[in-house]
C-alpha cells in the first residue's frame, strides 16, 4: 500500500531504527538526519516517515507531509545556523539527476558558498 514501509529500503530502516543515523530533528511525520557523505559543512537529509519513491509522488499522495518536509528543512537550517548565510534544499529525482535512494528526501546543504548552476 502507498506509504507503507518497503523491505530493503535503507531510509525505511532508518525510520524504523534498524539502521543507525545521527538524527537532528524528528516529528510525527518526518525525520532529519546527517548525510553519511556530507557535501557541505552542514548536510542533513529530511525524509517523510512514509515511503514514497520521490518528492513528486509524496506531494501527489500526501501534500501535508510534503509540506512538513519543507517546513522541517527550514527548521534544520535554523538549527544548523545556516539560514542567515543561505542554504540549499535539493530533491534529486531520478537516477539521471543523481538520486540513489528511492525514498523521498530533501538534502539541506549549508555552511559554505554554493555555486549555481549545480553540476
Ligand atoms: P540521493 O543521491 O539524492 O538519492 O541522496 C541519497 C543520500 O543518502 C546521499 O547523499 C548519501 O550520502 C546518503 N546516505 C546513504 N546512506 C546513508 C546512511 O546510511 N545514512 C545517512 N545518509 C546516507
Amino acid at each position: 500500500m502507498a506509504g507503507e514501509p518497503q523491505a530493503g529500503c535503507l531510509f525505511c530502516k532508518i525510520v524504523a531504527g534498524d539502521v543507525p543515523a545521527t538524527v537532528v530533528r524528528q516529528t510525527d511525520t518526518v525525520v532529519a538526519f546527517r548525510d553519511i557523505n556530507p557535501q557541505a559543512p552542514s548536510h542533513v537529509l529530511v525524509i517523510p516517515k512514509a515511503h514514497y519513491p520521490d518528492a513528486a509522488s509524496l506531494a501527489a499522495a500526501e501534500p501535508t507531509i510534503a509540506a512538513d518536509v519543507l517546513r522541517e528543512a527550514g527548521e534544520v537550517a535554523k538549527q544548523e545556523e545556516t539560514d542567515g548565510t543561505g542554504y540549499r534544499v535539493v530533491f534529486n529525482t531520478g537516477s539521471g539527476a543523481g538520486q540513489t535512494v528511492f525514498h523521498a528526501h530533501a538534502h539541506v546543504l549549508g555552511g559554505r558558498g554554493l555555486e549555481w548552476p549545480p553540476g
